[in-house]
């Protein structure tokens, strides 16, 4: 895309970085800015820069929080025995939304995927097995997205954990398969949190 401008030029291509802008919106949202008042950019830089600054994973579980633990994780009324496993921070605050799960979460910042180059070292694989070794976890839940990427980070965990005293489930394909939790419905999801299979019955069957 040829523009008359340099400045543009860099800005469009900064934004056009971002997961689902395309060059043309990109330069939507570059014209757009340059008509608002300056001050508006400014506080979008900022929030977007002290967001970076600023954020904090919860040590326990990796959420995205404000404190060196999050709100859930201190909670004393929620049971740290059950972790459900999640790729993001939207799939907490959907299943928080259910206010059905009263168990903690895992926040793994991914899935792993060959083909965008995320291996298990990415993700908090690691210290999730480690958490489950050093005992006092009941239950794991994998709710990731029923996708290939989901299936086989589901597995990859498994056969880490497997062998310890855990009962491995995952939640009830009432979720479409290739369906991002975040879309899922409240009802259903919250259905198939409680309605959650033992993780060897999941795997038999696709
Ligand atoms: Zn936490």
């Amino acid at each position: 895309m040829e523009m008359s401008s340099k400045l543009l030029e860099r800005a469009v291509a900064e934004i056009s970085q971002l997961p689902g802008i395309g060059k043309r919106t990109a330069l939507r949202l570059a014209l757009h800015l340059l008509k608002q008042p300056a001050d508006q950019t400014q506080q979008l830089a900022e929030a977007l820069q002290k967001l970076r600054e600023d954020i904090v994973f919860c040590s326990k579980c990796h959420n995205i929080s404000d404190a060196e633990v999050c709100h859930i994780c201190e909670n004393p009324h929620r049971d740290a025995s059950v972790i459900c496993v999640v790729e993001d921070i939207r799939d907490v605050m959907a299943i928080e939304n259910t206010g059905l799960f009263k168990g903690v979460y895992h926040v793994l910042g991914g899935k792993i995927s060959p083909i965008e180059g995320i291996g298990p070292g990415q993700l908090t694989i690691v210290q999730l097995v480690t958490k489950v070794k050093a005992g006092g976890v009941r239950e794991l839940i994998f709710a990731l997205s029923g996708t290939m990427e989901g299936d086989t980070t589901n597995f990859y965990i498994y056969r880490q954990v497997k062998e310890c005293d855990v009962v491995i489930s995952a939640i009830a394909r009432g979720i479409a398969v290739g369906d991002e939790l975040e879309f899922a419905d409240e009802v259903t999801l919250g259905r198939s949190i409680m309605h959650r299979v033992p993780f060897e019955n999941s795997i038999k069957s696709h």
